[in-house]
């Protein structure tokens, strides 16, 4: 698991640590020192598909520091969920 453009996928600016499951899903991401246990990539925080109110108190905490690392307000966060969640929901209507 090493080549050169093993890079983070959360801030893609340091070489990867480890791979290892998302807490967002069942997915795993690359993440560097800095990152592992700390961020996940903001895609993957689209993708759980719950804005940011209705996330439960602890995960808002979490998610809450994880937009401020990705530089990201909450309204937008918001926006890119109901964005995430209309394509999934056309994807399901065209193929299944
Ligand atoms: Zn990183």
């Amino acid at each position: 698991m090493s080549n050169e453009k093993n890079m983070c996928d959360v801030c893609g600016e340091n070489k990867v640590k480890s791979v290892v499951a998302s807490s967002t899903g069942p997915v795993s991401y690359g993440y560097c020192e800095e990152c592992i246990g700390e961020y996940e990539p903001y895609s993957a925080l689209v993708a759980m598909g719950v804005k940011y109110d209705n996330l439960n108190p602890t995960y808002k905490e979490f998610v809450k520091k994880n937009l401020e690392f990705h530089d990201k307000t909450i309204e937008e966060f918001d926006e890119d969920v109901v964005e995430g969640n209309k394509e999934y929901e056309e994807f399901i209507r065209n193929n299944v």
